[in-house]
């Protein structure tokens, strides 16, 4: 795949991007958490079937396959005890925080963001009579986030989210139906998020949407909208490929050709 590789390769700090075109519209953004790797060529490999099946209509982009080097390099989520993806809300932080704050402000054209996690909790979380019940969850269960201010943003993704939703299931995927994540003792901002069938909407007012996630502070920022996709760990890499070509197929392409008719 073609496109510009920027780094700084004397500074100790540096997390890469890739810009393609002269004029980004969209960010891609994997690894926040160092645990995720397995998403990462899945998503390069979707970005090149995006951009090579539609070399002149794909919108320009950057891409940050590697969205936190340190953390990565362990395999851990964290590093030095510090969720990367729950800093974005106040000032100071992290080098990695500060980088990828540099490299989205040099881009101001950036509209949407699509970020991919993926899943490892084996831990499913429904609500019952009240009372959060734990069961095991689906190791095929898919979902997604969907963010952004209403009064900004207004294009309604049920056409796109229908065949993305059958085209999984047809594939042996199921819809994950619950709450992400919960923890009984700990205190997290993110947590309890309700998911039906695959899907968890978040809209808000701009300013109301920082909860510490890159996903939500780019919309607080002036971002359109940002789709998290949660892609299951505990799959093969091939089912992760076939996932995520489902999902640039029945959802990003099919989006981005409404969002720049
Ligand atoms: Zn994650």
């Amino acid at each position: 795949m073609t496109g510009e590789r920027f780094n700084r390769p004397h500074d100790r700090h540096h997390i890469v991007h890739k810009r393609y075109g002269p004029d980004p519209r969209l960010g891609f953004i994997s690894l926040l958490h160092g645990d995720e790797g397995g998403v990462v060529k899945p998503l390069s490999r979707g970005l090149n079937f995006a951009v090579t099946k539609d070399p002149l209509g794909f919108p320009d982009h950057i891409a940050i396959f590697k969205a936190n080097p340190p953390a990565a390099n362990l395999g851990h989520r964290k590093f030095m005890g510090k969720d990367l993806n729950r800093e974005f809300k106040k000032k100071g932080g992290s080098w990695q925080k500060k980088e990828i704050l540099e490299i989205f402000s040099s881009y101001p054209d950036i509209e949407y963001l699509f970020s991919f996690h993926e899943e490892t909790d084996k831990k499913a979380y429904q609500k019952v009579d009240g009372k959060i019940l734990i069961s095991d969850r689906n190791k095929n269960a898919f979902y997604m986030y969907d963010a952004y201010d209403p009064k900004k943003e207004n294009i309604s993704i049920s056409e796109f989210l229908g065949p993305l939703r059958r085209a999984l299931i047809d594939s042996r995927f199921s819809l994950y139906d619950g709450f992400d994540d919960y923890k009984k003792f700990r205190k997290e901002n993110v947590q309890l998020n309700k998911v039906k069938q695959g899907y968890c909407l978040q809209t808000a007012d701009s300013e109301k949407f920082i909860d510490g996630t890159l996903e939500n502070w780019v919309v607080a920022q002036g971002m359109k909208r940002s789709f998290t996709f949660e892609i299951p760990a505990h799959i093969s890499e091939e089912r992760k490929q076939l996932m995520m070509q489902i999902i640039f197929q029945t959802f990003i392409i099919p989006f981005l050709n409404r969002a720049y008719q």
